[in-house]
């Protein structure tokens, strides 16, 4: 078997009314799929987080070494392909189109041994994983404190048992909507904040010592991505387990989060951070110094069907009789194409997500879709 073809689908739906996080607004959903095609007919997709275009070309840009080659040697591929931009890229879009790639391999192998890619990880510890629901993110035109107090209620009338919200606007305002949030979903769901890179340290250590109160699982991303003295400080000086690691992309870039203890959860994407074959690497890393790691997901359900595959074999941390059950981040922002790139949605029932377990990603991808919502690019002057 040798990989004859790589394509990219560009997708995008632009959305009714835009949304907010602390540092990126979405006017837009846009997401790039990647379609590995071999040579005997055998098909593997990937996805890649991040901005769909810049991607879109690195990933042509590897394709040139893809062609012809053997896509079960996913280790061999991942550190060639890596070496092409070694001293420009080590970190960022390399990474993240690299992941794409990495993620279509693992899905073609799983189809050649008609094993979930669960299994070949080493084995389905679970079946099933709780999910969080993902979103909460500031809208145009509203009250921002009932909105999300709003929104959080209908995530948990949905069945859902967590959810995480958007804060890192500003300290006072983010704690009227921690309180009214907490209000709206009862003592006993789980409540995360993500910050998004939004705050200063000094604004951080008070938003945490402030929001503790109210019952917070994790305060993620409080400062940039960037300071992890920064994260140590913030760490250290509020009582909210801190989170991070979705812009930390490949091993190198987890090295020093890890051994500097400057989370308490480690957050790698797998779309992101290298695919299959270095969310391992990074995994057993974090294992090493007793950090959890709970992955960061952002994107169809490629996406999702992939971190999916990997939650499923994440093994028992701590490995007790009834260890910490994982939880699983669940989007549930607009995005109309989410779901529609697959035959069979991968939804959450009472806030359960059942993991695949035919080949590969063990998913159906609907080209109907990917027709729907594609886009082209266009190169030159912009005005
Ligand atoms: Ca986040």
């Amino acid at each position: 078997m040798k990989i004859a073809e790589v394509h990219t689908h560009l997708l995008d739906h632009p959305l009714d009314v835009a949304f907010e996080s602390a540092s990126t607004r979405f006017k837009s959903r846009q997401h790039i799929l990647v379609e590995i095609v071999c040579d005997d007919g055998t098909i593997g997709w990937g996805e890649c987080l991040g901005p769909a275009v810049p991607n879109a070309v690195m990933v042509q840009t590897y394709a040139q070494h893809l062609i012809g080659r053997n896509p079960l040697e996913t280790e061999v591929l991942w550190q060639e392909l890596y070496n092409q931009f070694r001293d420009q890229g080590q970190r960022g879009l390399t990474i993240t189109a690299l992941s794409g790639i990495d993620v279509a391999l693992w899905d073609i192998k799983g189809k050649y041994f008609n094993a979930p890619i669960s299994v070949l990880l080493g084995g389905r510890v679970r079946e099933t994983v709780q999910a969080y629901a993902t979103g909460a993110f500031r809208r145009e035109g509203v009250d921002r404190v009932t909105d999300t107090a709003e929104e959080c209620a209908r995530h948990v009338a949905d069945g859902f048992q967590a959810v995480k919200i958007k804060i890192g606007f500003g300290v006072e305002e983010d704690l009227a909507v921690i309180k009214a949030v907490r209000q709206a979903i009862g003592p006993d769901t789980r409540l995360m904040i993500d910050a998004n890179h939004g705050y200063s340290v000094l604004e951080a250590i008070e938003a945490g010592t402030r929001a503790a109160e109210f019952g917070v699982d994790w305060f993620e991303e409080p400062v940039i991505p960037e300071q992890l003295d920064a994260y140590c400080t913030v760490r250290a000086n509020q009582p909210i387990p801190v989170a991070g690691g979705e812009t930390w992309h490949g091993r190198f870039a987890f090295r020093e989060p890890i051994e500097t203890d400057c989370v308490d959860i480690l957050q790698p994407d797998l779309c992101g951070t290298g695919g299959f074959t270095e969310m391992r690497r990074i995994a057993d890393m974090a294992a090493l110094r007793g950090v959890r790691v709970v992955p960061h997901v952002w994107g169809t359900a490629i996406q999702i069907a992939a971190s999916l595959q990997f939650v499923s074999a994440q093994l028992p941390d701590p490995p007790r009789r009834d260890p910490i059950a994982p939880i699983f981040e669940f989007d549930r922002t607009p995005n109309p194409f989410r779901q529609a790139v697959i035959t069979q949605p991968l939804e959450a029932k009472d806030g359960i997500m059942q993991i695949p377990d035919g080949p590969g990603l063990g998913i159906e991808v609907n080209r109907e879709a990917l027709k729907d919502y594609a886009f082209t690019p266009s190169f030159g002057s912009v005005s």
